[in-house]
């Protein structure tokens, strides 16, 4: 893995917004974490406790997706978009929420619908730019499910 490059001052900016909102957040997660540690005895502090101390890491992993991405427009491109099936307008319904199934496991958002009125079709357009599989599997949560490796308990 090669050391992350400085971001540009504009990103930085944003990320370290985004730190903040997440901190009050994963504090909890961090707070179960330590406790899940310090209660733990020498023969059992792997193995099980392992998966558990995974799963608080994945739980803030999929929280640091979703303040991201409630901060984030989801496919708004206006009022108005061309639908792909009739090349005439859809109009913007709003936002619909989804829970993204995702490598860190649940991960809620909202994104833009838009319908056209015209040949019925309605859009999420952010679904496809994202990579997201008809049944809400984002690209490497499919990858692991089609190579097998996923390890559920
Ligand atoms: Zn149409």
């Amino acid at each position: 893995m090669t050391l992350p490059q400085p971001l540009r001052p504009e990103l930085e900016a944003k990320a370290q917004e985004l730190l903040a909102r997440l901190r009050s957040e994963a504090d909890s997660e961090l707070l179960a974490l330590a406790r899940l540690l310090v209660s733990k005895e020498e023969h059992e502090l792997f193995g099980e406790t392992e998966f558990q101390a995974r799963d608080i890491v994945h739980r803030i992993g999929a929280k640091a997706y979703e303040t991201h991405l409630a901060l984030k427009k989801n496919g708004y491109d206006g009022s108005g978009s061309i639908c792909r099936h009739c090349q005439q307008g859809a109009k913007f319904q709003g936002y619909r929420r989804k829970a993204i199934l995702s490598l860190l496991g649940s991960v809620a958002c909202r994104r833009a619908y838009y319908y056209c009125g015209r040949c019925g079709h309605g859009m999420l357009p952010w679904d496809d730019r994202v990579g997201l599989t008809a049944r809400s599997f984002t690209p490497a949560a499919r990858a692991t499910r089609q190579f097998g490796r996923r390890r559920e308990r």
